[in-house]
C-alpha cells in the first residue's frame, strides 16, 4: 500500500520507537531480515518516528530503498560487519545485561560522538563559569540549547546529535533558562542573532517557549536583531502549526516576535522534497509565513536519501514556489553511521552544481556544500586547476577568525576524499593557510 496521502491528516502525535514499533501495522510490511537489523542497529543508535511520517512520508512500496524510510529507520548497513556482529551476538547471548550496555557503549565510542571538538570548545563564560547550554563560536550568532528542547518528533539516522538522544549525558548541552545568556548578550553587543536548537525547539509547548524567549523580548535592549529558530517539525510534524492544541498561540507568539521589531528566521530542515507534498505542512508554511516569520530550508546531502540532482531541484523549486528561501546544503559530518551516509565532496559540489542549473535564480540563494570543521563553515567551490595542477577550490562561509571568511583557498584534488581532514593543500603548502592561527586560538580556548 502507498502513502496515503489524502486521508484526513494524522492528528495524534503518538511516538514509535524499538520498545513499541511491533505494535504497528506497517511493522509486518518490513522484510524480516531488515527488521532484525533494525534491531540491532537501533540498540547503537537512535530511533524514534511517529504516525505522520509512517503514514504520509514513506512510501511502503518503495521500502527499503525509500528515501524516508532510510531517514529515520536504522539501516543494516550503519554499523561495520564488525560492530554490527557484536551488537547482534551480545543481544543474542541474552547474557548479562550489563555486557550488552558494555559492548553497546564500545560501538558508540568508536563513531566519534564528538565531532568538531563541539563539546569543549565554543562554551561562553560568564564571570568564570562557562554557560550551560549556550555556544558561540562565529561572532554574530550565538546557539542556545533550550533543555526542554532536546529531542525531536522522529529521528534522523544521520544526525549528528545522536549522543544525546541516546543517553550520553556527557553529550548534552542544555539551558535551564534564558538568565545566564542574557548576562553573555550583555557583555557581547557584536552578536545580532540568537539561535535556537536542539534537538527540535519545537517540540517544546508554546507556553514552554515563550518562557525561554520572552524575556530577550524584554530585555530593553534591541538585541538580538534576529530570533532563528532551527526545527525539522515542518517535515516530521507540520500538525504542530495547524492542529495541535497551541498551535494558534504558537502563531500568535511569533507575530508578537516580529511586532518586536526583529526578525524571525525559521530555519526549516527538509531532506527531500516528500517532505514538502502533504496539504498540512504546506498549510503550517502558509500560516508560519503569515506571521511575518521568514523560512529559509537546510539539509546535508546524504547518501541512499538524497544524492541525486533531481532531489535538490525539486526541494528547492518547491521550497520557492511555497515561499521559502533556500539557505545551506550542508557536507555530512564525521560522526555516526558516516560510512553509510557521506558522499564525497567532488560528488556532493556536482550535486549541488546541476541542481543549481535547473532552477531560477531565485533559488541559487542557497549555499554549498558546506562542512561544519573545527575550523569554521567551509564551502566547496569548485574544482579547477592552477598551472598544471588539479584542485579542489574552497572557502569559509563562517571562520572561527571571522577574518577567514570568503577567502578561497586551494586544496589537491581528491575525488574520494569526503572531509577537510582527508585533503592536502596545493602546490608546496604543508597546511592550509587557517591551521597554525586555528590551533593558537584553540590553545587559547582550552586554558
Ligand atoms: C552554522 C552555524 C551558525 C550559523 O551560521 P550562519 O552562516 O550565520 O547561518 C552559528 N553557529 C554555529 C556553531 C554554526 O555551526
Ligand atoms: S531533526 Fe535535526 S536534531 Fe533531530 S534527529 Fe534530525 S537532524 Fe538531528
Amino acid at each position: 500500500m502507498k502513502r496515503k496521502q489524502n486521508d484526513s491528516t494524522v492528528r495524534k502525535l503518538r511516538y514509535y520507537t524499538l520498545r513499541n514499533i511491533e505494535s504497528h501495522d506497517r511493522w509486518n510490511s518490513i522484510p524480516a531480515d531488515i527488521r532484525a537489523a533494525i534491531r540491532v542497529v537501533g540498540h547503537v543508535l537512535p530511533f524514534r518516528v511517529n504516525d505522520y511520517v509512517l503514514e504520509q512520508l514513506i512510501d511502503w512500496d518503495a521500502i527499503p530503498q525509500d528515501p524516508i524510510f532510510q531517514l529515520v529507520f536504522p539501516q543494516p548497513g550503519m554499523l561495520s560487519e564488525s560492530d554490527f556482529r557484536r551488537v547482534a551476538d551480545a543481544l543474542q547471548r541474552h547474557g548479562a545485561a550489563d555486557e550488552l550496555d558494555r559492548v553497546v557503549h564500545e560501538v558508540r565510542m568508536g563513531l566519534n560522538p564528538n565531532p568538531a571538538g563541539q563539546m569543549e570548545l565554543n562554551v561562553p563564560i560568564v564571570e568564570g563559569n562557562p554557560i550551560p547550554g549556550v555556544q558561540h563560536k562565529y561572532r554574530e550568532t550565538v546557539l542556545f540549547f533550550p533543555a526542554a528542547g532536546q529531542t525531536c518528533h522522529s529521528y534522523c539516522t544521520f544526525c549528528f546529535r545522536w549522543p544525546q538522544f541516546v543517553g550520553m549525558p556527557d553529550y548534552k548541552f542544555a539551558a535551564r533558562e534564558t538568565e545566564d545568556l542574557i548576562a553573555y548578550l550583555d557583555e557581547q553587543p557584536q552578536v545580532t542573532d540568537v539561535l535556537l536548537t536542539g534537538g527540535d525547539p519545537m517540540v517544546m509547548s508554546t507556553d514552554v517557549l515563550r518562557r525561554y524567549l520572552q524575556p530577550l523580548l524584554d530585555d530593553g535592549s534591541e538585541m538580538p536583531n534576529t530570533i532563528r529558530i532551527g526545527s525539522k517539525s515542518l517535515a516530521y510534524w507540520p500538525a504542530r502549526f495547524v492542529t495541535d492544541d497551541d498551535a494558534d498561540d504558537l502563531l500568535r507568539f511569533f507575530e508578537q516576535i516580529v511586532a518586536s521589531g526583529r526578525n524571525l528566521a525559521f530555519m526549516a530542515h527538509f531532506t527531500h522534497d516528500t517532505e514538502l507534498s502533504t496539504p498540512v505542512v504546506q498549510e503550517a508554511i502558509r500560516r508560519i509565513r503569515s506571521t511575518g516569520a521568514m523560512i529559509r530550508t537546510q539539509s546535508p546531502i546524504v547518501r541512499h536519501i538524497n544524492d541525486s540532482p533531481d532531489v535538490w531541484r525539486r526541494l528547492w523549486r518547491e521550497s520557492i514556489r511555497l515561499g521559502m528561501m533556500p539557505y545551506y546544503m550542508f557536507v555530512e559530518r564525521d560522526t555516526g553511521a558516516r560510512d553509510y551516509f557521506s558522499v564525497p565532496l567532488v560528488r556532493a559540489w556536482q550535486v549541488y552544481r546541476e541542481a543549481a542549473a535547473a532552477v531560477s535564480g531565485l533559488a541559487r540563494t542557497v549555499r554549498g556544500p558546506s562542512m561544519s570543521t573545527l575550523a569554521g563553515k567551509i564551502e566547496i567551490l569548485g574544482t579547477s586547476f592552477v598551472g598544471d595542477e588539479q584542485v579542489l577550490v574552497l572557502r569559509f562561509l563562517q571562520g572561527r577568525n571571522p577574518d577567514w571568511t570568503y577567502k578561497p583557498f586551494f586544496a589537491r584534488y581528491d575525488e574520494k576524499a569526503t572531509w577537510i581532514n582527508e585533503l592536502k593543500p596545493a602546490g608546496t603548502a604543508e597546511r592550509f593557510f587557517f591551521q597554525d592561527e586555528l590551533q593558537a586560538l584553540i590553545d587559547a580556548d582550552r586554558q
